[in-house]
């Protein structure tokens, strides 16, 4: 394991432990979603490892797509991780009835199980950033047979299920709001990337398919 994802796990590791002191102020809805943050890495891991060892024939990575990573994981665990410890934007907090968590932990789950179908279907072709990969294959099949971008359907969902189990005006919504912004100007480029590479074939895939929720009728 190199230093840095050591200390990042340590990091981690005490915000959990400041979490759970923290349960009473914050509701157990917090600790289910350091839970979620924590499955998503593990589905993420063995991934990245694939994904660190497979070779890149053409990297669309850019300033603006770096920033946008940043500005998610900024959204999505920087900022409720430090609220949820230190209670740093506690004057932005409301109540909540017991139906808003419950809903919460829904989203996250099947959010969750989406975010591990869509990298297993993706398999060598799946990278954190838009590239495309030696033998890129397009993969058509399993969670991709009816929707583009299942992985960013999983991503969305995961991130509703924050906002419901984070009850913060501002940590809530964040992570939601960062991937908003992201989606809106990364699927374009991703779409004429793909188009680029796969022509006519990612065209009749396009037309079988919707964006992030399933295309109701398959044209054949
Ligand atoms: N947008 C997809 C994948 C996100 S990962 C989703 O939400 O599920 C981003 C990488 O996946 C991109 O660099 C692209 O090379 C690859 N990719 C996206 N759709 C793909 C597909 N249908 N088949 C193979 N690779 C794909």
């Amino acid at each position: 394991m190199k230093p840095a994802s050591i200390i990042q796990l340590l990091i981690f590791a005490g915000l959990v432990v400041l979490l759970v002191f923290r349960v009473s102020i914050n509701g157990w809805g917090s600790l289910a979603w350091a839970f979620g943050i924590v499955g998503l890495s593990l589905i993420r891991a063995p991934h990245q490892r694939t994904s660190d060892s497979t070779p890149t024939e053409k990297s669309h990575q850019d300033t603006t797509e770096k920033l946008l990573l940043a500005g998610v994981s900024f959204g999505s665990a920087l900022v409720p991780m430090l609220h949820l410890a230190s209670g740093l934007l506690r004057f932005a907090n409301y109540d909540v009835t017991i139906a808003v968590p419950i809903a919460g932990v829904a989203f996250l789950l099947f959010g969750l199980w989406l975010f591990w179908r869509s990298h297993s279907d993706l398999g060598r072709n799946w990278s954190v950033t838009l590239e495309i990969r030696e033998e890129h294959g397009l993969v058509t099949g399993g969670v991709y047979r009816r929707v583009r971008h299942p992985m960013y359907t999983a991503i969305f969902l995961i991130y509703i299920a924050q906002a419901l189990l984070i009850h913060n005006w501002i940590a809530g919504p964040a992570g939601f709001v960062a991937f908003l912004v992201m989606y809106v100007i990364r699927v374009p480029i991703e779409e004429s990337m793909m188009r680029e590479r796969f022509g006519e074939v990612y065209e009749r895939y396009v037309a079988m398919t919707g964006r992030i929720l399933p295309r109701r009728k398959r044209e054949v």
